[in-house]
């Protein structure tokens, strides 16, 4: 078959090299220049200082089959993201872990002692925390809370806690240990010249054919015997039902000597600094050595039509518009949506390739079946 994949990010290589693999044909296109979507990394000319150019991409997984395909793609090395916040005049260890605990409250807490202490603070009477705030105060309390989280999270989401789901802090652990790993999974690590090369090596096959600066139009579709959609599910259908809300973010691009902030990722809790946090790229690639230095101070804003879409929203308002696209394109025949901006949900790099993983061999089954291949193998909602 011949099958058109609508953007050359991790979504549309992983599905695209499994299907040429079957034998099919793949045309991978996108309006970028470059492959890699939002994972893309390039050096910068002027320190070689290798940059995520969208934003910092850390990989940690505990999927074992996803991260041996990475692994058949690039080399990896070893990186453990450990993240520091500045609050309230000092800087802390993040996520909250004991010495967070101890320095934040001038205490020598041992891990029981600070359980139970965090314990006290804690409010009783959230039995069941629906926003991020009653999660947080459940959870931590709330001068933990106020302190790390609440100035940061109103920043980035651009509204209280109060009507944030409680979900988005599950995402952040805390620790009654030293141990500051922000993330928990098994297997944690960076490709050590960057994603967009092994992204690239992932669409090098000879049953594929990449085209960069090429928007999708709808002619080019009826070419083709199936479409994967990696773009906005919104775009699709032309935002005609209105727009998914969406996240964007700024990042404020400058160059240093030596090193500027001695981490790779410096979060800012305060509520009156403008940015949720500074990265400094070398930080992720601790392997290489430069006299300069590369940095990014983010911050976050609502995504207007000519932003790029990072984080969906997903509040009750884009629930229900979103319940109405997905009628949409469950209607549509020959187009499976996938990846972030396709299924609308806040995918981690990992999750993306599991599910494009599964995506392509729900595929091929269908093809074998001769049933046809359905708009969402993951339903977003
Ligand atoms: N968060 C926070 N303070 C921090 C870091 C994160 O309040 O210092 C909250 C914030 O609402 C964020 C969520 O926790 O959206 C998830 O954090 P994570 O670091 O996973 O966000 P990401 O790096 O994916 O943007």
């Amino acid at each position: 078959m011949d099958i058109l994949l609508v953007g050359a990010g991790l979504s549309g290589a992983v599905i695209g090299r499994m299907l040429a693999e079957a034998g099919h044909r793949a045309t991978v296109i996108d309006a970028r220049a470059h492959v890699g979507g939002n994972c893309h990394t390039e050096r910068d000319p002027e320190t070689g200082v290798l940059v995520h150019v969208y934003g910092p991409h850390i990989f940690h997984t505990d999927d074992e089959e996803v991260w041996d395909y990475v692994n058949g793609f690039a080399r990896f090395l070893p990186f453990k993201n450990r993240v520091k916040t500045t609050a309230r005049g000092q800087v802390f260890s993040l996520p909250i872990n004991l010495h967070t605990i101890n320095q934040f409250y001038g205490k020598t807490f041992r891990p029981d002692e600070a359980r139970a202490f965090i314990a006290e603070q804690a409010d009783r009477t959230i039995t069941d925390p629906q926003s991020f705030e009653e999660q947080a105060l459940a959870f931590v309390g709330p001068d933990l809370y106020e302190t790390f989280f609440k100035g940061y999270t109103e920043k980035q989401w651009g509204c209280s806690p109060t009507e944030l789901p409680a979900s988005i802090l599950k995402r952040l652990p805390v620790r009654f240990n030293y141990d500051d790993n922000y993330f928990f999974h098994r297997f944690q690590g960076m490709p050590e010249e960057g994603y967009t090369p092994m992204i690239a090596a992932i669409l090098d096959h000879p049953g594929i054919d990449v085209h960069l600066e090429t928007p999708f139009a709808p002619e080019r579709a009826a070419r083709h015997d199936h479409v994967f959609w990696s773009g906005p599910l919104d775009g699709y259908f032309g935002y005609g039902l209105g727009r998914l809300g969406y996240r964007t973010l700024d990042f404020e691009r400058f160059r240093a000597e030596g090193d500027w902030q001695g981490c790779a990722v410096m979060n800012y809790g305060d509520r009156d600094v403008p940015w949720t946090r500074i990265t400094e790229h070398k930080h992720f690639a601790p392997w290489e050595d430069h006299a300069g230095s590369v940095l990014y101070r983010e911050s976050a804003r609502a995504c207007g039509p000519d932003d790029i879409p990072y984080y969906p929203i997903r509040l009750v308002e884009e629930k229900a518009l979103l319940a109405e696209y997905i009628a949409r394109a469950e209607a549509e025949t020959g187009v499976t949506f996938t990846g972030r901006l396709g299924t609308y949900r806040y995918l981690d790099m990992d999750v993306t390739i599991r599910e494009a993983l599964d995506t392509g061999r729900a595929f091929l089954a269908h093809q074998q079946a001769g049933s046809a291949m359905p708009a969402f193998v993951k339903p977003p909602l």
